[in-house]
């Protein structure tokens, strides 16, 4: 088997990216990239998984493609060393999916908290779409198809994780040791695994309108830092105020640096001796606001910036998609026809089967 060193991962095109995939993958996903460790990085834009809980509305997931491609880019996603690709056009990832789902029971399935959770908050309780039941089974297609060995994504991703691995696991056991058995990268840093969204909300997320945009305009990040949820019992600014459950200052553990501190509040020097002040009473919300705001506008506005410039090359981004899905397409092509020479249904691709049969009936 393969030592290589494999990424996959990927996002929904059911809107914009925003900061919450920026610290919990993007981020990392980047810095990855550009640490030369990996042998392969595959991106994918998970327009099928999309369509699962968006079967009505195919027009917001073609229409989110290309604004996630666009995101991709800013962010320093670089085509020549990430692979970016389109999760539809390889339609061996489909005929994955389906020899999977034999491996994989229903009550399984049932117990995913992720997928509980995500039922519950789209209000489908007894008009589950089966096919966004199973997604889980297709993104461990996804993950497979690539052998990836390394998947860095947000915290809501583990019980995914966790239901490839028990794919890969029963699948070599039944067929043969043919699929890699990945590993979850998550952010080092705790606010980064899940960012609560704006209004305090345990996620935010597209579905939620709970967001700040990667490539959102200045006037409207700060309208929306200023309206942050924080600690509702600190009125008074001499009142001591709780970090548990304050907005604010997840996103200050998310994206705050020392240098942050340097340029824009050099009355302190890092995020602990702010805390310590908020903590004792005499900081007031807008203050800490005010500098969260300086500390967004300063990571965001080069990824705002490159994002104009891509915006202008349609054109590459077109083609850069194109041929990712290709390459992405040649690869998941080779690890099916493995899949299916272990699972003896590769009856035309050598001379087994009619061997075997001639042997039988002779
Ligand atoms: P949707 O609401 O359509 O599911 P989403 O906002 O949850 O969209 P996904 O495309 O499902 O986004 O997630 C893409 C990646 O971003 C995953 O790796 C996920 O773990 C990560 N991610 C999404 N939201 C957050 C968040 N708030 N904090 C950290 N990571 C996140
Ligand atoms: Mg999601």
């Amino acid at each position: 088997m393969s030592k290589e060193k494999i990424i996959l991962t990927g996002d929904r095109p059911t809107g914009k990216l925003h900061v919450g995939h920026y610290v919990g993958s993007l981020r990392r996903r980047v810095e990855l990239q550009n640490s030369g460790e990996f042998d392969k990085i595959y991106i994918m834009i998970a327009d099928a998984q999309a369509l699962t809980d968006n079967a009505d509305n195919p027009a917001k997931v073609r229409n989110n493609i290309m604004e996630v491609a666009l995101d991709y880019l800013s962010a320093g996603l670089d085509p020549e060393k990430s692979n970016l690709f389109i999760q539809s056009q390889v339609n061996e990832l489909t005929e994955m999916s389906f020899y999977y789902m034999n491996l994989v029971t229903v009550s399984r399935l049932q117990r995913n908290p992720t997928v509980k959770s995500e039922i519950q908050m789209r209000n489908f309780e007894a008009s589950i779409p089966v096919g966004f039941f199973t997604y889980p089974i297709s993104q461990a297609a996804d993950i497979t198809a690539f052998k990836a060995t390394t998947v860095p994504v947000g915290e809501d991703q583990m019980p995914m994780i966790e239901q490839t691995r028990e794919i890969v696991r029963k699948f070599n056991s039944v067929y043969g040791e043919v699929l890699v058995e990945p590993d979850i990268l998550l952010p080092g840093n705790d606010a980064c695994k899940r960012l609560p969204g704006i209004d305090g909300k345990a996620k935010m997320s597209k579905s939620l309108g709970n967001c700040i945009y990667l490539s959102e305009e200045p006037d409207e990040i700060k309208k929306k830092v200023m309206s942050m949820y924080t600690d509702p019992d600190h009125i008074l600014i001499t009142d001591p105020g709780k970090l548990e459950g304050n907005t604010v200052f997840t996103y200050l553990d998310a994206f705050a640096k020392d240098e942050h501190f340097a340029e824009f509040l050099p009355d302190y020097k890092n995020l602990d001796e702010l805390k310590e002040h908020y903590t004792r009473g005499g900081l007031g919300d807008v203050k800490v606001k005010k500098f969260l705001n300086n500390v967004l506008q300063s990571e965001l506005a080069p990824i705002r910036e490159r994002r104009k410039e891509f915006e202008k090359n349609i054109d590459y981004v077109y083609e850069v998609l194109k041929k990712g899905s290709e390459v992405a397409k040649n690869t998941a092509a080779n690890t099916l026809s493995e899949i299916k020479s272990a699972m003896k249904i590769d009856y035309f691709d050598n001379d087994d089967f009619i061997n075997e049969q001639r042997e039988k009936f002779n």
